[in-house]
Parts: C-alpha cells; structure tokens; sequence
C-alpha cells in the first residue's frame, strides 16, 4: 500500500464532548499517523464539521449558506489536526478548494501529488466547496483523484452492520461486503453520492471505530476489528 485516504468525522476531534476540540483524543490520532507515515504510506485526510455545524439542520436558513458554514468548519478542524500532526515531527498541508488567503492553499491534484510525494500529510478542507454536498463526497473524490489504494473509515462504530447496532441487539456486521450490496441495502455507512463515486470508480475501503486502540494501524495493516467494502 503506497497511499491512503483517512476519513476522521468531526466528533472524532472532540471525543465524549461532543462538541470542538479534545487535545488528548487529536494527539492519539496524530501520534497513530506519525507511525502510518513512518512506513512510507503516504496520507491524505479528510475530516468532518459535526463537532460544529451540520448544514441540513440549521433551520430555516438558506441550505447553501448553511452547508458554506459546514465547510468553514471542516476547514477550522484540518487546520487543529494538522497542527497536531505537526506536533509529531512530520510536515503537514492544508489544502481547500477555495481561496482563505494564506490560512490554507488552493488546493489542485498536482499540489496534492507533489505534497505526498514530499512525505507530507495532507488535509483536504472545505469539503468539496460545494453545498448540498458532505465530507463523505469529498473523501470519494479526493481519493479517487489522488489514486489512493484505499480509504479507510474511522467511524464511531466498528464496521458496517445489516442494521443499526444502536437499536437493534441481533444486528449483524459484516468482515466484508461488496460496495454493490453496500448500495443495493442502502447501508449508512457512506452517503449514497460518496458509495456510487467508490463504486464506478472502484474505490475500496476499510470500515473501524476509531477509538478503539490503534485502529488506524491496525486499518492500515489489514488485520482489523471492521468491515472491508470490496469493490
Ligand atoms: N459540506 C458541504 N459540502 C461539502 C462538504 C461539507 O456543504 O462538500 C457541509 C455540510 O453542511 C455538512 C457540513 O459541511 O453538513 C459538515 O460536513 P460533514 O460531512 O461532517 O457533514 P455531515 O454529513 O456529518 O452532516
């Protein structure tokens, strides 16, 4: 494996608060990825903005200028990982597909290819720069585009189940499942847009909990408590 793509949601950052930032759980990502980095894969990252802002339920204004603070917050939570990132002695990049002065650069496949060449870890921010879009889109573009082997999912559950473990005890997760299955039994585990751009671009993905102990290393390795989508 040459280069992966890891999707963190906002909650990630902001562990049993729920809401901003929590140092401790962003150091234990960074110091995960430092390792990842240190075997020569290269990493892009996307993260989510529900630790801020979710634009869909924002009441009654505008969607699009809902979804824009979405993205705003994306951009706050790429720009806090990457200083974490930082803090592990690796060379990080925040890349939006919108200008935010010097915050951030502009963001284009061949910056993107050229930072990964170099070692860096890279931050795709700002979602797609579109609304009624998610992260999750942005995760199946940017891999796609950068030729990622893989993306791999960190999510509050481990891996994709044949109903919602939350409420359902009997439900049952799957080792591996086909991206096709994924969308036939419409399984949450990505928006719809997000699973058909994996799907015809043949995307795979590695599903986990990130808080499990060294789940984004054990991701990597293949040896994983979670849901592999095949594709
Ligand atoms: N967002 C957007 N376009 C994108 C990516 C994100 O409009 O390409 C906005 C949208 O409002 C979304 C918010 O940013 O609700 C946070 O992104 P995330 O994917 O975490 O949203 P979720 O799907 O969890 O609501």
């Amino acid at each position: 494996m040459k280069r992966i793509l890891l999707k963190l949601s906002g909650e990630a950052l902001s562990g049993s608060k729920g809401f901003g930032f929590d140092e401790s759980n962003a150091a234990s990502v960074a110091a995960q990825i430092k390792k990842v980095a240190d075997t020569g894969i290269q990493i892009g990252i996307v993260i989510g903005g529900g630790n801020f802002w979710r634009g869909r339920t924002s009441g009654d204004m505008g969607r699009s200028q809902a979804d824009q603070i979405g993205m705003l917050a994306t951009i706050m939570n790429c720009i806090y990982m990457s200083e974490a990132v930082r803090h592990t002695g690796l060379m990080t990049n925040v890349l939006t597909p919108f200008e935010c002065g010097s915050f951030t650069k502009l963001y284009s496949k061949d910056r993107a290819e050229k930072y990964l060449n170099a070692g860096h870890v890279v931050f795709f921010a700002g979602g797609t720069g579109h609304p009624y879009f998610s992260t999750d889109t942005a995760t199946a573009l940017r891999a796609i585009e950068i030729g990622a082997d893989m993306i791999l999912l960190a999510k509050a559950v481990d891996g994709i189940y044949d109903s919602d473990p939350k409420t359902n005890p009997d439900a049952r997760r799957y080792d591996t499942i086909s991206i096709d299955d994924v969308i036939a039994q419409k399984l949450g585990v990505m928006d719809l847009t997000a699973s058909i751009m994996c799907m015809e671009n043949k995307m795979p993905m590695r599903v986990f909990a990130l808080d499990e102990k060294d789940s984004i290393l054990k991701a990597v390795s293949g040896d994983f408590n979670g849901t592999t989508v095949t594709v």
